[in-house]
């Protein structure tokens, strides 16, 4: 049996005040959701229990909004909606904390188990729906299993790989009399007492510190996984012994501070050219917290294939899944690093060269940058990105969309404070950014929150602006306006023969009146300074803003590219760097030595 009873003083309670109970047992204190006739029982139960509920205007936004709560807090953020249209509004969001390993659990109503499979009036199979979309859930079709199912989804949520649960709720069981007689019942098979973190292999150990100690040119992919596991410090201090370069995945980026001189960013369809460099140029990598997902490297061809790989994951089913590793330690992420460290035999001293070329290629990318701003008739997104870096205090918790300006933000903002980088990555949800930014600045009201959007993903929640005032989230919306969904208009220039198609808008609201209706205050600065001197001012004042920014969607083409199914060498290259090979060769040297031996 799993759980605890209440006690006597439950008893005669509904099964909602226990639930609210339970919840409030393991720390929640606040539900962001909707409510509706199934889950009205359980909100009341909420109120009365003092457990505050954030209300959105739409259950995507409050599941986005759980999704980052969860994110910032590392506990699940829980959020709540009514059966049928309720739940289903839910599933995207769930979907998104499923793809980026994220805690969260939902609970739903449900219509009473005496009219199941009639298609009551908003009856939904929810937990058909979710099934391949969530770590765990379940049904609670009797009184006693409220307890066990709550505090399993809950502990569920954040144990291991992160990720999303639900319970289901049915409306007469939340309101059956709560009796504790006979104790809680969990027809769960679940012993969570037997838990414990996979430790890693000590052979997998050994045979991982002798294939780095001996690489010609070892490279870390730091994934998301690092970020959970809170294992920067050893990645950076394996980095410097290995004076190896450290590339990121998109969300792994929120793992390493971007300013440490081996980090070279994120690799990927959308990386920076130095990474996609080190990591194409790699003999061994070191992939840690990370699955391997096609936009990380490009495609899974030969190329990957002749690299040694060692695999540090926490699920076993994420090892040999796109890559075969050379070795697979399935571990935490920080206990394995340290069991490599200790492991680690005396690295003979490494030829810097490789280190060098990096550094030159990450010189020259910035060069040819900044040279393409100069050219550009509005503004360029990544230098409105550096000048918001300028004034952002460092521990800014950044958020952002799906489009253009996400992917100009995973080249170009640098994360400074592991933990303060949000972004939907693996579902890649448009629509997250306001509804998630008002989750972190719940879950952080002490610390500035970014919200940097496009205008289309923007347009899909912006309907949540409504919650700055009624909540005082006081956030910093920044918003990329090229009036087109441009990542696609991207791909229909290059992959489509410049057809465009259903990419650009012909018309859209006038966001600064959005903002007015919502009490907020809006600009539309010309230049630069303007950005930084309105950023500043919200950030500062802790005053919500949103700013809007122009820009224009022939030019916002976000380069380096690499198209789908090809090698990150094969990357298309920023205006100016058509020369730069991202092919190491053994012989390179810095030009300048070369001019000099060349005259
Ligand atoms: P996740 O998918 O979150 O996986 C985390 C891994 O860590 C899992 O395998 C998990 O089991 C493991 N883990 C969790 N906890 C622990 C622990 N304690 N110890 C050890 N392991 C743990 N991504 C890129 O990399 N490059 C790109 O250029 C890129 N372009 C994109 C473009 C767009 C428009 C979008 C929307 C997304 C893009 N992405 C890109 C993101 C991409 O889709 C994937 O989401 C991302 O690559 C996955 O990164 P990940 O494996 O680090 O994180």
């Amino acid at each position: 049996m799993l759980g605890r009873c209440g006690g006597a003083a439950e008893n005669g309670t509904r099964v909602v005040d226990h639930a609210a109970r339970v919840l409030r047992e393991l720390g929640v204190n606040k539900v962001f959701g909707i409510t509706g006739g199934s889950i009205m029982g359980f909100f009341d139960a909420l109120a009365l229990e003092d457990i505050e509920i954030v209300m959105f205007r739409h259950e995507q936004g409050a599941a986005h909004a759980a999704d980052a709560y969860g994110r910032i807090t590392r506990r699940p953020g829980v959020v709540m909606a009514t059966s049928g249209p309720g739940a289903t509004n839910l599933v995207t969001g769930i979907a998104n904390a499923y793809f980026d390993s994220s805690p969260m659990m939902a609970v739903t109503g449900q219509v009473p188990t005496t009219v199941f499979g009639r298609d009551a009036f908003q009856e939904t199979d929810i937990v058909g729906v979710t099934a391949p979309i969530t770590k765990f859930n379940y049904q609670i079709r009797r009184p006693s299993e409220t307890g066990p199912a709550i505090r399993a989804a809950y502990r569920l949520a954040y144990e291991g790989r992160p990720g999303p649960t639900l319970v289901d709720f049915p409306r007469d069981v939340q309101l059956a009399p709560y009796s504790c007689e006979g104790g809680e019942q969990a027809y769960l098979p679940l012993d969570f007492s037997k838990y414990r973190p996979p430790k890693p292999d000590p052979v997998a150990i050994r045979k991982a510190a002798r294939l780095l100690a001996v690489a010609s040119r070892p490279v870390i992919l730091v994934g998301n996984g690092v970020y959970w596991s809170q294992a920067w410090g050893e990645v950076l201090q394996l980095a410097e012994l290995l004076q190896a370069p450290v590339v990121t995945t998109l969300p792994g980026k929120n793992a390493v501070p971007a300013n440490h001189p081996l980090v070279m960013g994120p690799a990927g369809m959308h990386g920076r050219l130095e990474a996609d460099a080190a990591l194409a140029n790699a003999d061994v990598v070191l992939a840690v917290g990370t699955r391997f997902s096609d936009r990380t490297v490009g495609r899974f061809g030969p190329e990957l294939g002749e690299k040694k790989i060692i695999h540090i994951d926490i699920d076993p089913s994420e090892l040999g899944k796109n890559v075969k590793p050379a070795v697979a330690i399935r571990a935490d992420a920080r206990a394995a690093l340290r069991a490599l460290l200790r492991a680690l035999p005396a690295v003979p001293r490494r030829d810097t060269r490789f280190l060098e070329w990096l550094n030159y290629i990450r010189r020259r990318y910035e060069e040819a940058m900044e040279a393409w701003a100069r050219r550009l008739r509005k503004f360029a997104p990544w230098k409105v990105l550096r000048a918001l870096r300028e004034v952002a205090p460092p521990d800014t918790i950044t958020v952002t969309g799906v489009g253009s300006h996400q992917m100009w933000a995973e080249q170009h903002w640098d994360v400074l404070v592991p933990g303060t980088w949000v972004t939907s990555a693996g579902l890649g949800t448009m629509g997250f950014s306001v509804p998630a930014a008002l989750g972190a600045k719940i879950a952080a009201p002490e610390r500035p929150v970014l919200c940097l959007d496009g205008d289309g993903s923007f347009q899909m929640t912006m309907n949540n602006l409504a919650l700055v005032r009624d909540y005082n989230l006081p956030v910093t919306f920044v918003i990329f306006d090229n009036r087109a969904l441009m990542l696609v208009k991207h791909w229909q220039i290059y992959l489509y023969d410049r057809r465009i198609v259903a990419t650009e808008y012909s018309s859209r609201p006038d966001f600064a009146k959005i903002a007015e209706a919502y009490d907020i205050e809006a600009v539309r600065p010309s230049s630069l300074n303007e950005v930084r001197k309105w950023a500043d001012w919200s950030i500062r004042n802790n005053e919500p803003i949103v700013i809007i920014i122009d820009i224009d969607n022939e030019e916002d083409l976000v380069l380096p590219w690499v198209k789908p199914g090809e090698w990150l060498t094969q990357a298309v290259k920023p205006p100016g760097l058509e020369d730069l090979d991202l092919v190491y060769r053994e012989d390179w040297r810095p030009p300048i030595e070369a001019e000099v031996r060349a005259s």
